[in-house]
Protein backbone atom coordinates (compact mmCIF):
# COMPACT_ATOMS: atom_id res chain seq x y z
CA UNK A 1 0.00 0.00 0.00
CA UNK A 2 1.40 3.60 -0.87
CA UNK A 3 1.41 5.61 1.81
CA UNK A 4 0.66 9.34 1.12
CA UNK A 5 3.66 12.02 1.68
CA UNK A 6 3.24 15.16 3.14
CA UNK A 7 6.25 17.52 2.80
CA UNK A 8 6.26 20.55 5.05
CA UNK A 9 8.94 23.45 4.88
CA UNK A 10 9.67 26.17 6.86
CA UNK A 11 10.07 30.02 5.60
CA UNK A 12 9.89 32.74 7.70
CA UNK A 13 8.22 35.72 5.45
CA UNK A 14 6.65 36.26 1.73
CA UNK A 15 9.93 36.76 0.68
CA UNK A 16 9.91 35.54 -3.40
CA UNK A 17 13.38 34.01 -3.50
CA UNK A 18 12.65 31.43 -0.45
CA UNK A 19 9.31 30.42 -1.76
CA UNK A 20 10.25 29.94 -5.26
CA UNK A 21 13.97 27.92 -3.95
CA UNK A 22 11.09 25.76 -1.62
CA UNK A 23 9.29 25.11 -4.74
CA UNK A 24 12.10 24.02 -6.94
CA UNK A 25 12.83 21.60 -4.79
CA UNK A 26 9.59 19.73 -4.65
CA UNK A 27 8.61 19.87 -7.97
CA UNK A 28 9.69 17.36 -11.17
CA UNK A 29 9.89 18.46 -14.68
CA UNK A 30 7.95 15.43 -14.99
CA UNK A 31 5.10 17.18 -12.88
CA UNK A 32 4.52 19.79 -15.82
CA UNK A 33 6.50 19.01 -19.00
CA UNK A 34 3.83 20.07 -22.01
CA UNK A 35 1.12 20.19 -20.21
CA UNK A 36 -1.68 22.83 -19.06
CA UNK A 37 -1.15 23.77 -15.34
CA UNK A 38 -4.10 25.35 -14.00
CA UNK A 39 -3.37 27.11 -10.12
CA UNK A 40 -6.20 27.23 -8.13
CA UNK A 41 -5.87 29.73 -5.15
CA UNK A 42 -8.08 30.65 -2.56
CA UNK A 43 -9.60 34.08 -3.97
CA UNK A 44 -12.27 34.12 -1.80
CA UNK A 45 -13.35 37.71 -1.50
CA UNK A 46 -11.79 41.28 -2.51
CA UNK A 47 -9.28 41.39 0.32
CA UNK A 48 -5.63 42.69 0.52
CA UNK A 49 -2.89 40.04 0.65
CA UNK A 50 -2.08 41.42 4.40
CA UNK A 51 -5.58 40.74 5.32
CA UNK A 52 -4.96 37.02 4.93
CA UNK A 53 -8.21 35.65 3.77
CA UNK A 54 -6.67 34.65 0.41
CA UNK A 55 -3.60 32.94 -0.68
CA UNK A 56 -0.59 35.09 -0.67
CA UNK A 57 0.13 36.23 -4.61
CA UNK A 58 3.63 35.55 -4.04
CA UNK A 59 2.92 31.93 -3.34
CA UNK A 60 0.81 31.89 -6.38
CA UNK A 61 4.21 33.75 -8.81
CA UNK A 62 6.77 31.32 -7.06
CA UNK A 63 4.12 28.12 -7.93
CA UNK A 64 3.68 29.88 -11.71
CA UNK A 65 7.24 30.27 -12.41
CA UNK A 66 8.23 26.83 -11.21
CA UNK A 67 5.29 25.52 -13.15
CA UNK A 68 7.09 27.43 -16.48
CA UNK A 69 10.33 26.58 -15.73
CA UNK A 70 9.78 22.66 -15.75
CA UNK A 71 7.93 23.33 -19.01
CA UNK A 72 4.37 23.56 -18.09
CA UNK A 73 1.73 25.71 -19.55
CA UNK A 74 -0.09 27.49 -16.79
CA UNK A 75 -3.11 29.73 -15.61
CA UNK A 76 -4.62 30.99 -12.89
CA UNK A 77 -8.61 30.85 -11.83
CA UNK A 78 -10.85 30.86 -9.27
CA UNK A 79 -14.49 31.59 -8.53
CA UNK A 80 -15.09 33.66 -5.40
CA UNK A 81 -17.99 34.21 -3.21
CA UNK A 82 -20.80 35.94 -5.48
CA UNK A 83 -20.91 35.84 -9.21
CA UNK A 84 -20.60 37.13 -12.53
CA UNK A 85 -16.88 38.53 -14.15
CA UNK A 86 -17.00 41.61 -12.52
CA UNK A 87 -17.01 40.68 -9.19
CA UNK A 88 -14.26 38.09 -9.99
CA UNK A 89 -12.08 41.02 -11.66
CA UNK A 90 -12.60 42.98 -8.19
CA UNK A 91 -11.52 39.93 -6.40
CA UNK A 92 -8.73 39.38 -8.84
CA UNK A 93 -7.43 42.64 -8.58
CA UNK A 94 -7.28 43.78 -4.66
CA UNK A 95 -5.88 39.86 -3.99
CA UNK A 96 -2.75 40.65 -6.29
CA UNK A 97 -3.50 37.18 -8.34
CA UNK A 98 -4.11 39.29 -11.43
CA UNK A 99 -1.20 41.62 -11.22
CA UNK A 100 0.74 37.83 -10.85
CA UNK A 101 -1.22 36.71 -14.38
CA UNK A 102 -0.10 40.02 -16.27
CA UNK A 103 3.58 40.03 -14.81
CA UNK A 104 3.97 36.19 -15.87
CA UNK A 105 2.03 36.54 -19.27
CA UNK A 106 -0.21 33.64 -18.20
CA UNK A 107 -4.04 33.90 -18.72
CA UNK A 108 -6.39 34.43 -15.63
CA UNK A 109 -9.45 31.68 -16.21
CA UNK A 110 -12.76 33.27 -14.87
CA UNK A 111 -15.15 30.52 -14.17
CA UNK A 112 -18.43 32.61 -13.41
CA UNK A 113 -20.21 32.62 -16.77
CA UNK A 114 -17.90 29.98 -18.33
CA UNK A 115 -19.78 27.04 -20.56
CA UNK A 116 -20.42 24.23 -18.05
CA UNK A 117 -20.50 20.41 -18.36
CA UNK A 118 -22.34 18.23 -16.61
CA UNK A 119 -20.08 15.97 -14.01
CA UNK A 120 -21.56 12.50 -13.18
CA UNK A 121 -20.43 12.19 -9.20
CA UNK A 122 -20.75 8.52 -8.74
CA UNK A 123 -21.91 8.07 -5.10
CA UNK A 124 -22.56 11.28 -4.49
CA UNK A 125 -25.09 11.59 -1.39
CA UNK A 126 -26.34 15.12 -1.96
CA UNK A 127 -24.88 15.70 -5.72
CA UNK A 128 -25.53 12.90 -8.05
CA UNK A 129 -24.02 15.22 -11.01
CA UNK A 130 -22.65 18.77 -11.05
CA UNK A 131 -22.16 21.57 -13.46
CA UNK A 132 -18.56 22.28 -13.71
CA UNK A 133 -17.16 25.02 -16.06
CA UNK A 134 -14.93 24.30 -19.31
CA UNK A 135 -12.18 26.30 -18.70
CA UNK A 136 -11.39 24.33 -15.07
CA UNK A 137 -12.09 20.44 -16.99
CA UNK A 138 -9.79 21.82 -19.88
CA UNK A 139 -6.49 21.70 -18.05
CA UNK A 140 -4.20 18.53 -17.62
CA UNK A 141 -3.01 19.29 -13.96
CA UNK A 142 -4.31 21.18 -10.89
CA UNK A 143 -2.37 22.83 -8.42
CA UNK A 144 -4.77 23.59 -5.44
CA UNK A 145 -3.40 26.75 -3.56
CA UNK A 146 -4.91 26.47 0.02
CA UNK A 147 -4.79 29.22 2.49
CA UNK A 148 -4.57 27.82 5.99
CA UNK A 149 -7.28 29.49 7.88
CA UNK A 150 -10.74 28.24 10.16
CA UNK A 151 -13.89 28.23 9.51
CA UNK A 152 -17.08 28.76 11.31
CA UNK A 153 -19.07 26.64 9.73
CA UNK A 154 -16.60 23.50 8.85
CA UNK A 155 -13.98 24.22 11.51
CA UNK A 156 -11.17 24.58 8.92
CA UNK A 157 -10.82 25.41 5.19
CA UNK A 158 -7.63 23.53 3.94
CA UNK A 159 -7.17 21.68 0.67
CA UNK A 160 -10.24 19.84 0.30
CA UNK A 161 -12.87 22.74 1.07
CA UNK A 162 -10.58 25.35 -1.46
CA UNK A 163 -11.82 23.35 -4.40
CA UNK A 164 -15.13 24.96 -3.50
CA UNK A 165 -13.91 27.37 -5.88
CA UNK A 166 -14.30 25.60 -8.91
CA UNK A 167 -18.18 25.98 -8.76
CA UNK A 168 -18.84 29.39 -10.20
CA UNK A 169 -20.71 31.83 -8.70
CA UNK A 170 -23.85 31.56 -6.99
CA UNK A 171 -23.92 27.69 -7.47
CA UNK A 172 -21.89 27.65 -4.48
CA UNK A 173 -24.33 29.18 -1.87
CA UNK A 174 -26.80 26.36 -3.50
CA UNK A 175 -24.54 24.30 -1.46
CA UNK A 176 -25.27 25.48 1.42
CA UNK A 177 -29.05 25.12 1.16
CA UNK A 178 -29.46 21.99 0.05
CA UNK A 179 -26.94 20.75 2.81
CA UNK A 180 -27.73 23.32 5.54
CA UNK A 181 -25.54 21.60 8.44
CA UNK A 182 -22.08 20.80 8.99
CA UNK A 183 -21.90 16.84 8.72
CA UNK A 184 -24.54 17.42 5.33
CA UNK A 185 -22.23 20.14 4.07
CA UNK A 186 -19.30 17.79 4.61
CA UNK A 187 -21.22 15.52 2.24
CA UNK A 188 -21.91 17.91 -0.38
CA UNK A 189 -18.01 19.09 -0.82
CA UNK A 190 -16.86 14.93 -0.34
CA UNK A 191 -19.46 14.19 -3.80
CA UNK A 192 -17.48 17.59 -5.37
CA UNK A 193 -14.20 16.36 -4.28
CA UNK A 194 -14.66 12.84 -5.85
CA UNK A 195 -14.75 14.51 -9.36
CA UNK A 196 -12.51 17.43 -8.64
CA UNK A 197 -9.62 16.16 -7.22
CA UNK A 198 -6.24 18.04 -7.77
CA UNK A 199 -2.71 16.71 -9.05
CA UNK A 200 -1.28 18.50 -6.21
CA UNK A 201 -1.63 21.02 -3.22
CA UNK A 202 0.82 23.43 -2.04
CA UNK A 203 -0.45 25.19 1.12
CA UNK A 204 0.27 28.92 1.97
CA UNK A 205 0.23 28.70 5.70
CA UNK A 206 3.32 31.35 6.26
CA UNK A 207 0.70 33.56 7.74
CA UNK A 208 -3.02 31.95 8.88
CA UNK A 209 -5.93 32.61 10.15
CA UNK A 210 -7.34 31.37 13.58
CA UNK A 211 -10.11 31.82 15.56
CA UNK A 212 -13.33 33.41 13.67
CA UNK A 213 -12.16 32.32 9.78
CA UNK A 214 -12.96 32.48 7.31
CA UNK A 215 -12.89 36.16 6.81
CA UNK A 216 -12.99 38.23 10.82
CA UNK A 217 -10.04 35.79 12.37
CA UNK A 218 -6.71 36.36 13.34
CA UNK A 219 -3.93 36.56 11.43
CA UNK A 220 -1.19 33.66 12.87
CA UNK A 221 2.62 33.31 11.66
CA UNK A 222 2.95 29.67 11.24
CA UNK A 223 6.13 29.99 8.67
CA UNK A 224 4.93 26.91 7.01
CA UNK A 225 4.47 25.52 3.28
CA UNK A 226 3.04 22.30 3.22
CA UNK A 227 3.08 20.15 -0.41
CA UNK A 228 1.25 16.89 -1.12
CA UNK A 229 -0.12 15.26 -4.30
CA UNK A 230 -3.15 13.81 -0.77
CA UNK A 231 -5.23 16.61 -0.43
CA UNK A 232 -6.83 14.98 2.52
CA UNK A 233 -3.70 13.56 4.60
CA UNK A 234 -2.10 17.39 3.68
CA UNK A 235 -5.44 18.56 5.63
CA UNK A 236 -5.31 15.76 8.42
CA UNK A 237 -1.17 17.06 8.53
CA UNK A 238 -2.65 20.42 9.40
CA UNK A 239 -5.45 19.64 11.66
CA UNK A 240 -2.97 17.53 14.16
CA UNK A 241 -0.61 20.11 14.12
CA UNK A 242 -2.89 23.16 15.28
CA UNK A 243 -4.07 20.78 17.68
CA UNK A 244 -7.50 19.10 16.42
CA UNK A 245 -8.54 15.24 15.60
CA UNK A 246 -8.53 15.21 12.09
CA UNK A 247 -11.76 13.28 12.82
CA UNK A 248 -13.28 15.94 14.14
CA UNK A 249 -13.50 17.99 10.99
CA UNK A 250 -16.41 17.17 9.52
CA UNK A 251 -15.09 17.41 5.57
CA UNK A 252 -11.69 15.24 6.52
CA UNK A 253 -13.35 12.36 8.07
CA UNK A 254 -16.51 12.52 5.28
CA UNK A 255 -13.71 12.34 2.65
CA UNK A 256 -11.22 9.54 4.34
CA UNK A 257 -14.41 7.39 5.34
CA UNK A 258 -15.63 7.53 1.48
CA UNK A 259 -12.15 6.57 0.66
CA UNK A 260 -11.34 9.75 -1.20
CA UNK A 261 -8.24 10.45 1.15
CA UNK A 262 -6.43 9.06 4.05
CA UNK A 263 -5.79 10.70 7.46
CA UNK A 264 -3.26 8.14 8.99
CA UNK A 265 -0.25 6.34 7.75
CA UNK A 266 1.42 8.91 6.71
CA UNK A 267 5.32 9.64 5.54
CA UNK A 268 5.49 13.66 7.08
CA UNK A 269 8.99 14.83 5.93
CA UNK A 270 9.80 17.45 7.84
CA UNK A 271 12.25 19.65 6.01
CA UNK A 272 13.63 21.61 8.74
CA UNK A 273 15.28 21.26 12.13
CA UNK A 274 13.31 23.48 14.42
CA UNK A 275 10.13 22.20 16.34
CA UNK A 276 6.68 23.49 15.89
CA UNK A 277 6.12 25.93 18.72
CA UNK A 278 4.40 28.22 16.28
CA UNK A 279 1.31 25.95 16.43
CA UNK A 280 0.85 25.97 19.57
CA UNK A 281 -2.22 27.08 21.31
CA UNK A 282 -3.65 27.80 17.30
CA UNK A 283 -7.30 28.71 18.29
CA UNK A 284 -10.04 27.13 16.31
CA UNK A 285 -13.77 27.82 16.27
CA UNK A 286 -15.11 27.35 19.81
CA UNK A 287 -17.37 24.26 19.29
CA UNK A 288 -14.88 21.68 18.14
CA UNK A 289 -12.66 23.35 20.69
CA UNK A 290 -14.63 22.56 23.73
CA UNK A 291 -15.35 18.59 22.07
CA UNK A 292 -11.81 18.40 23.20
CA UNK A 293 -13.03 18.05 26.33
CA UNK A 294 -17.26 17.80 26.41
CA UNK A 295 -18.60 14.51 24.80
CA UNK A 296 -20.85 15.48 21.64
CA UNK A 297 -24.21 15.04 23.59
CA UNK A 298 -23.72 17.51 26.26
CA UNK A 299 -22.29 19.25 23.91
CA UNK A 300 -25.99 19.11 21.80
CA UNK A 301 -27.43 20.18 24.83
CA UNK A 302 -25.89 22.98 25.54
CA UNK A 303 -26.03 23.96 21.89
CA UNK A 304 -28.61 26.68 21.98
CA UNK A 305 -26.23 28.63 24.98
CA UNK A 306 -22.78 28.05 22.27
CA UNK A 307 -24.85 29.51 19.44
CA UNK A 308 -22.95 32.14 17.14
CA UNK A 309 -24.89 34.02 14.83
CA UNK A 310 -24.28 36.99 12.34
CA UNK A 311 -24.78 40.62 13.30
CA UNK A 312 -23.89 43.91 11.00
CA UNK A 313 -21.43 46.33 12.29
CA UNK A 314 -23.36 49.85 10.97
CA UNK A 315 -20.65 52.00 11.29
CA UNK A 316 -18.90 49.52 8.94
CA UNK A 317 -21.92 48.71 6.66
CA UNK A 318 -22.19 50.51 2.98
CA UNK A 319 -25.46 49.08 2.37
CA UNK A 320 -24.68 47.37 -0.61
CA UNK A 321 -27.12 44.24 0.07
CA UNK A 322 -24.42 42.24 -0.98
CA UNK A 323 -25.20 39.83 1.98
CA UNK A 324 -28.51 39.42 1.04
CA UNK A 325 -27.89 38.32 -2.48
CA UNK A 326 -25.49 35.47 -0.92
CA UNK A 327 -27.61 34.50 1.57
CA UNK A 328 -28.91 30.88 0.49
CA UNK A 329 -32.38 30.70 2.61
CA UNK A 330 -33.55 34.65 2.18
CA UNK A 331 -32.74 35.33 5.78
CA UNK A 332 -31.14 38.95 5.26
CA UNK A 333 -34.04 41.55 4.84
CA UNK A 334 -33.28 45.58 4.78
CA UNK A 335 -36.35 47.26 6.98
CA UNK A 336 -34.16 50.03 7.05
CA UNK A 337 -30.88 50.24 4.93
CA UNK A 338 -29.23 48.17 7.82
CA UNK A 339 -29.52 44.54 7.11
CA UNK A 340 -31.78 42.44 9.01
CA UNK A 341 -31.49 38.66 9.79
CA UNK A 342 -33.89 36.28 10.65
CA UNK A 343 -32.15 34.12 12.96
CA UNK A 344 -34.97 31.62 12.79
CA UNK A 345 -34.47 31.14 8.91
CA UNK A 346 -30.36 31.72 9.03
CA UNK A 347 -28.83 28.18 8.94
CA UNK A 348 -25.17 29.86 10.32
CA UNK A 349 -23.11 29.37 6.66
CA UNK A 350 -21.55 32.93 7.60
CA UNK A 351 -21.90 33.08 3.43
CA UNK A 352 -23.01 37.09 4.40
CA UNK A 353 -19.57 37.09 6.52
CA UNK A 354 -17.77 35.83 3.34
CA UNK A 355 -19.29 38.36 0.90
CA UNK A 356 -19.16 41.31 3.36
CA UNK A 357 -16.99 43.65 1.25
CA UNK A 358 -16.38 45.69 4.17
CA UNK A 359 -15.86 42.85 6.97
CA UNK A 360 -19.15 44.62 8.31
CA UNK A 361 -21.02 41.35 9.07
CA UNK A 362 -20.00 40.04 12.69
CA UNK A 363 -19.92 36.58 14.30
CA UNK A 364 -21.96 37.17 17.38
CA UNK A 365 -21.86 34.57 20.20
CA UNK A 366 -24.35 33.85 22.84
CA UNK A 367 -23.91 33.86 26.49
CA UNK A 368 -21.72 30.52 27.07
CA UNK A 369 -20.01 30.93 23.55
CA UNK A 370 -18.71 34.46 24.46
CA UNK A 371 -17.36 32.98 27.99
CA UNK A 372 -15.26 30.56 27.00
CA UNK A 373 -13.93 32.07 23.62
S1 LIG B 1 -23.40 44.21 5.78
FE1 LIG B 1 -21.83 44.23 4.20
S2 LIG B 1 -22.74 43.17 2.46
FE2 LIG B 1 -24.43 43.71 3.84
S3 LIG B 1 -25.18 45.66 3.10
FE3 LIG B 1 -23.67 46.12 4.68
S4 LIG B 1 -21.72 46.37 3.57
FE4 LIG B 1 -23.14 45.35 2.17
S1 LIG C 1 -27.96 35.24 7.16
FE1 LIG C 1 -25.82 34.83 6.70
S2 LIG C 1 -25.27 33.13 8.05
FE2 LIG C 1 -27.49 33.22 7.99
S3 LIG C 1 -28.05 31.81 6.35
FE3 LIG C 1 -27.94 33.84 5.43
S4 LIG C 1 -25.85 33.94 4.64
FE4 LIG C 1 -25.91 32.24 6.08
Amino acid sequence: MIRPRVEIYRTESYEGGPVRDILRSYFTREDFYGKKVLLKPNMLQAHEPGRNVTTHPVVVKAVAEIVMELGGECAIGDSPSGWGRKNALEAAGKTGLLKVAEEMGIKFEIFDGSPTRQVKIKGGTVYREISLPENYLKYDTVINLPKLKTHSLTVFTLGVKNMMGVVPGLAKSIFHKRAPHPEKFACAIADLYSVVKPDFTVMDAIEAMEGDGPVNGRTRKINRIFCSAETNALDAVVEKMCGADPLSVPITREVYERGLGKINNIDIIRHYKENDREFDGFRVPLVPRLGRFIPRFALGMFSPLLDRYPRVERQNCTYCRKCAEICPVDAVSFSERIPEFNLKKCIRCFCCGERCPESAIAEKKRLLAAIFD
